[in-house]
């Protein structure tokens, strides 16, 4: 594979990770509002703040995918020990330079 392939390729990973960490922000923000309307608020709006905080679980639970934070090479989600590598420099399935 040539330079010019693999700085494509880290380019393009790298602006998946920028729209995944996007998702996973926003998600994490509908979450705390949620957490907070029912911390704040008992009582007040509990049917909001339940939908806010399972959207914003099930969109940090399925940002990686929405957002298609996948290596390019091999397609796979990067992974660190157990869960989603935030800012991983090499793909640890194939070994493809992803910064
Ligand atoms: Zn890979």
């Amino acid at each position: 594979m040539s330079d010019h392939n693999a700085l494509d390729q880290s380019a393009e990973f790298q602006r998946r990770r920028a729209a995944w960490s996007r998702l996973a922000l926003g998600s994490g923000g509908v979450f705390v509002v949620g957490v907070l309307f029912i911390t704040m608020l008992p009582g007040v709006v509990g049917w909001l703040a339940h939908v806010l905080i399972w959207v914003g679980l099930a969109g940090m639970l399925t940002s990686p995918l929405i957002a298609n934070y996948r290596c390019p090479r091999c397609d796979r989600i990067p992974r660190g020990e157990e869960i989603v590598a935030f800012d991983p420099a090499v793909c640890r399935h194939c070994r493809a330079r992803l910064k």
